[in-house]
């Protein structure tokens, strides 16, 4: 079971700040920008990798929850990020595929660690 589980299970404490039948939302405890919250849906898929070609509302999901959450919380006229992490090169560091949105100042650019661009493959 990961942390998340766990988290969803109320068996470690989380900031949750909205749940419905299919995911979970709560504030990430090291937050990246002034508002920090993971969307995690309560199916269990490792990775993005993971999820079925047959199943996109299981990321679908995530994204319009995200969306709601920002028009409800008053910044998403301002603008908001949204991220997923996979595996090593995308520092997925949690293995229960989860939404970061990431909000409350601009945000800059993203990609490689201090800017700097790298040829494109
Ligand atoms: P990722 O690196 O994309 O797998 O994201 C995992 C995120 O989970 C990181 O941003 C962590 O700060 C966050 N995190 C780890 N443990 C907890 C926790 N107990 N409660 C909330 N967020 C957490």
């Amino acid at each position: 079971m990961t942390l998340f589980h766990k988290i969803i299970q109320r068996e470690i404490p989380a900031d949750i700040v909205y749940e419905d039948e299919h995911l979970i939302a709560f504030r990430d405890i090291a937050p990246q920008a002034p508002v920090h919250v993971l969307f995690v849906p309560k199916a269990t898929y490792a990775t993005l990798n993971d999820v079925p070609a047959d199943a996109p509302e299981i990321v679908g999901r995530l994204a319009v929850a995200a969306a709601a959450y920002a028009r409800a919380q008053g910044f998403a006229e301002d603008g908001y990020r949204i991220v997923m992490n996979c595996n090593g090169d995308g520092g997925q560091t949690v293995f229960q595929i989860h939404l970061h949105l990431l909000a409350g100042a601009p945000l800059g650019r993203f990609g490689t660690p201090d800017g700097a661009r790298p040829a494109q493959l």
